[in-house]
């Protein structure tokens, strides 16, 4: 593989905009059911939010992107904040509202591994929130994964006025919310489309992966999006583009955790396309960042380097396979 280009410290090619949060485990030995329950094993806590996750993905690949989140007026948020700024990205926190919490997740990891996530909703972005839209819009690719709509909104529309050049992707986490016809109004205006199987089914209203595909590439003519890629998990990924779709097998690995695969694997798109890899070495790249990403508890203690990412793909790491 192409070795990747080395950014400059002062280059930021990727902004992230979206959300932080604490994220506590609690490993059990089965999933609960009611009036049974189970004995919980182990337990541990750390940071997450999906936007966090797929910077600090980045960050370890030697990419340095631009965060712009916020956290609670709380402890958690201390901690978030003291997390985040170890790792090797630029942090813009927009200051939090007094008296408001961390966004919180409490995540049940029972066996097989499968991952249930409680959220306790808390600080988030919102429109009218002050952001550094002139130093995001530099950017060539800019992630978007906010959960307010008319902050999506606002965000999704500036680029065709003040940097048409720039890139947008867009997690279909928070889309997969919405009513099917607004969502789709929102995700056409996206370049890049990154979901997996659930997501893509909410979004497009449809109840088979195979379905919401083909209904995602019938979108596609009437917007900007030029690629979807959806994760499945264990079965790896398909990407669709106008022109067709490729499927790619995921790689096996001794599997802890699955949280926060799912950012992993956007990150690995954002970073192929900055490579500009073909589409399936594409899939291969986000469909290790994936799998990478489950061989320890939490969504980012097992996010690998790039050095390590280039030894998995290559065959040769120690990774336990
Ligand atoms: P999400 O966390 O959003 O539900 P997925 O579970 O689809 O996302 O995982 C994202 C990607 O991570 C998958 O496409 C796959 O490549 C990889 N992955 C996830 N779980 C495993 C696993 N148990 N074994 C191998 N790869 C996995």
């Amino acid at each position: 593989m192409q070795p990747a280009p080395e950014w400059k410290s002062s280059e930021e090619t990727v902004a992230v905009i979206g959300s932080s949060s604490w994220d506590q485990f609690l490993i059990l030995d089965r999933f609960p059911r009611p009036g049974v329950g189970a004995v919980v094993t182990a337990c541990a806590e750390a940071g997450g939010g999906t936007a966090a996750n797929v910077a600090v993905a980045l960050a370890r690949l030697g990419v340095r992107p631009l965060l712009v989140t916020t956290v609670g007026d709380d402890a958690w948020g201390q901690r978030l904040v003291s997390e985040l700024s170890r790792e090797q990205l630029e942090l813009h926190l927009v200051p939090p509202r007094a008296q408001s919490s961390t966004d919180h997740c409490t995540i049940l990891v029972s066996p097989e591994p499968e991952r249930t996530i409680l959220w306790s909703p808390g600080a988030r972005l919102r429109l009218g929130d002050p952001l550094p839209l002139e130093r995001v819009f530099q950017c060539r690719v800019v992630v978007i994964d906010v959960e307010d709509e008319d902050l999506r909104q606002f965000l999704l529309d500036l680029p065709a006025h003040v940097a048409p050049r720039t890139r947008i992707v867009g997690p279909l986490t928070h889309l997969a919310t919405l009513p099917v016809e607004r969502a789709r109004r929102l995700a056409i205006q996206h370049d890049v489309l990154i979901g997996n199987e659930d997501e893509a089914c909410a979004v497009t209203g449809c109840t088979s992966v195979d379905a919401a595909l083909e209904a995602l590439r019938r979108w596609m003519p009437l917007g900007a999006t030029r690629l979807v890629a959806i994760s499945r998990g264990r079965d790896g990924c398909i990407l669709a583009t106008i022109r067709g779709t490729v499927r790619v097998p995921a790689f096996e690995v001794r599997a802890i955790d699955p949280t926060g695969a799912g950012d992993a694997f956007a990150a690995g798109i954002v970073y192929g396309l900055l490579r500009r890899l073909p589409l399936s070495e594409l899939g291969r790249l986000a469909n290790a960042m994936g799998a990478l990403a489950t061989r320890a508890l939490g969504a980012r203690a097992a996010l690998p380097t790039r050095d390590e990412l280039e030894a998995f793909l290559s065959g040769v790491s120690h990774v336990h396979r």
